[in-house]
């Protein structure tokens, strides 16, 4: 199953992720900072299970973010 995965830590809450999606992204009231919604975490990083119709749009996000911090993996 694709997967979206987040490194939270280093997110500048520029907005660009929820602008793709705001199905997946929101920006967090308590930091400022976008949070992959239900996503779970380890260790600090955030991991999605999305489905293969979402992964374009994903892909789009991960791309657009001025930080690098999204990955998409299909596995
Ligand atoms: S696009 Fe990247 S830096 Fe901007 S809010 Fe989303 S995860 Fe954070």
């Amino acid at each position: 199953m694709p997967k979206i995965i987040h490194f939270r830590n280093n997110c500048i809450g520029c907005n660009v992720c929820v602008e793709h999606s705001s199905q997946h992204w929101e920006i967090s009231r308590e930091d400022g900072k976008s949070n992959l919604k239900g996503a779970e975490q380890k260790k600090g990083i955030y991991i999605l299970s999305i489905s293969a119709l979402e992964v374009e749009k994903s892909k789009q996000a991960a791309n657009d973010c001025p930080v690098k911090i999204i990955q998409v993996v299909e596995d």
